[in-house]
């Protein structure tokens, strides 16, 4: 029976355990008033019993003068105030004797008190008292004490009628008189024992009732600040307790480890988060293998191109090494002959379309001059063992002084920032910044004056550097192809150039421990960025 309590209460709602905490400390507090209202209601009674035994004494004292008075006087009058105070005492008898009856009347129980003088707003309490507590001891000491008074004033009630009697008797007799007189005494001596014992016993039970009545307030409002303290205490702790489960899975799903479950201790909100919880783990961790899967083939897929790529470069790179050397040997015979017929038959040739010819021919050869000239630098790259010491704003003033004719001719401004000193290999350094800014100069847009920036910053352990201009730009899709030998993105109608520039200038940043890449916006420009490695 308490499990299951216990269970309802731990798988209800938050809301309704708090509503069924404050419910319960009200019950208990309205129990607490029940019990402050009934007990000061009982001690009202007994103090109106103590204010009745007053009328109830004082009545009889009364009675007692005026009959004194009668037997001197012989007034009627006298006599008639003597009835009038003995009713007193005996409405109370009456009161006492009706109540004493299984199934009293309590309209005449009501009559009897009011015509004992007790005020009419505490007769129904004495009443009940009487009633309730009759038993008790000290009520029951109070009413045996009643009782045996009203016996007394029976007896005194007798005298004063046969003194009636006798003072009206024809003929009178003193003697009779005084013989009854003399019988009022030993009455009202037993009388006034009889008072204190009724008094006593209500003062005691007074101070008992108020004894029994602390101790109960005082275990109702414990029990009160018990429960009250409990039912908060069991609600928090079972929302701590929850919610620090579910905190230590959050921290564990952070972590990626899906396999830490909330453990749900009940069906309420926190239960039914901590499961929700669970099944939004499960749903990640789902989602994360899927996700690992998709990763995981778009890698391989990456892997597999970037090796195709790399394989086709060497071949390509192969292919330069072996083409620059082959090619230098008949370009030499080329470039000889032309000379020669240059210089020999000039005359020979100087009629029809001869010399056209020959500066065609001589053009050609000059153009593949450069072209195995570039090709050859390019295989050679790495060649230099040592990296040295360069101030790379020394090495832009070179490069800078190497492309003086095309900027002059482009009209180009060049701004670079404060560049630093590193450790590199010079010469494939050199031929790195000016392919960037031959390009530059080269792709730049034809209704603008080229805008080039050369700058650097540190980067943990590489130097940051970037060229960027204002030309024609690059669209996205091509920007990973023209770090490829022999990549060109137009005709050499358009402009003129190998495709080795940028490959080449990949080669060197490799040489150089870093990475290079692009970003640009086409019709508006390119930033070209390279890292050089600090460990050199
Ligand atoms: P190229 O001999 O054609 O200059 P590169 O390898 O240097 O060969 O460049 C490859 C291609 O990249 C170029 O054909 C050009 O289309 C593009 N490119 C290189 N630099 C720039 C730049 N600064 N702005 C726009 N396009 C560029």
């Amino acid at each position: 029976m308490t499990r299951s309590i216990f269970r309802w209460f731990r798988d209800i709602s938050i809301a309704k355990k708090l509503y069924f905490t404050v419910g319960i400390m009200a019950l208990l507090i309205v129990v607490e008033l029940a019990v402050l209202f009934f007990s000061i209601n009982t001690l009202s009674s007994v103090r109106a019993y103590v204010g009745g035994e007053g009328l109830w004494s004082k009545a009889q004292k009364d009675a007692l003068y005026q009959l004194l008075k009668y037997a001197r006087t012989h007034d009627e009058a006298d006599y008639t105030k003597f009835l009038g105070f003995m009713r007193v005492n005996q409405g109370d008898h009456k009161t006492r004797m009706e109540l004493s009856k299984p199934n009293p009347n309590l309209d005449s129980a009501r009559q009897g008190f009011i015509e004992g003088r007790n005020h009419s707003g505490d007769v129904d309490r004495m009443i009940n008292l009487f009633m309730r507590f009759h038993t008790n001891k000290y009520i029951h000491r109070a009413i045996i004490a009643w009782t045996e008074a009203d016996e007394v004033i029976t007896g005194f009630m007798a005298i004063g009628e046969r003194l009636h009697t006798a003072i009206n008797a024809k003929p009178y007799s003193q003697d009779e008189v005084n013989r009854l007189l003399a019988a009022i005494d030993p009455l009202n001596d037993q009388l006034t024992p009889l008072e204190d014992e009724f008094s006593y016993a209500l003062g005691e039970g007074s101070r008992w009732l108020e004894t029994v009545i602390l101790r109960l307030l005082l275990v109702v409002a414990f029990s009160v600040e018990c429960t009250g303290l409990l039912l908060a205490i069991t609600v928090s702790r079972s929302i701590q307790k929850g919610l620090r489960e579910i905190l230590l899975s959050a921290k564990a799903v952070a972590k990626g480890d899906f396999s830490r479950k909330a453990k749900s201790f009940s069906r309420d909100e926190i239960g039914t988060l901590a499961n929700n919880f669970n099944s939004m783990a499960n749903e990640l961790n789902r989602l994360g293998e899927e996700n690992k899967e998709v990763n995981n083939f778009l890698e391989k897929k990456v892997r597999q191109r970037t090796a195709e790529m790399e394989s086709k470069n060497k071949e390509l790179e192969q292919f330069a090494y072996v083409a620059s050397h082959d090619l230098q040997e008949p370009l030499r015979t080329i470039s000889g002959f032309v000379d020669l017929l240059q210089k020999e038959y000039r005359p020979t040739l100087a009629n029809g379309n001869g010399e056209k010819y020959l500066t065609y021919l001589s053009q050609a050869s000059d153009r593949m001059k450069v072209l195995i000239k570039d090709l050859l630098d390019y295989s050679r790259i790495g060649r230099e063992k040592q990296a040295r010491p360069i101030d790379c704003n020394l090495l832009m003033d070179e490069v800078l002084a190497d492309l003086g004719k095309s900027i002059r001719d482009s009209g180009a401004n060049i701004h670079t920032g404060d560049l630093p000193s590193l450790y590199a290999y010079p010469t494939e350094l050199k031929l790195l910044f000016q392919n960037l800014i031959a390009n530059a100069i080269k792709f730049r847009h034809p209704d603008r004056t080229p805008e080039i920036a050369i700058s650097a910053a540190r980067d943990n352990s590489h130097w940051k550097f970037v060229v960027s201009d204002n030309g024609i730009g690059i669209e996205r899709r091509f920007l990973d192809r023209i770090f490829i030998i022999f990549q060109r993105l137009h005709t050499r109608d358009q402009y003129e150039g190998s495709g080795i520039g940028l490959a080449h200038c990949k080669k060197i940043v490799e040489l150089h421990e870093g990475k290079i890449w692009v970003e640009s916006d086409p019709g508006k420009g390119s930033k070209f960025y390279f890292t050089i490695s600090n460990d050199l």
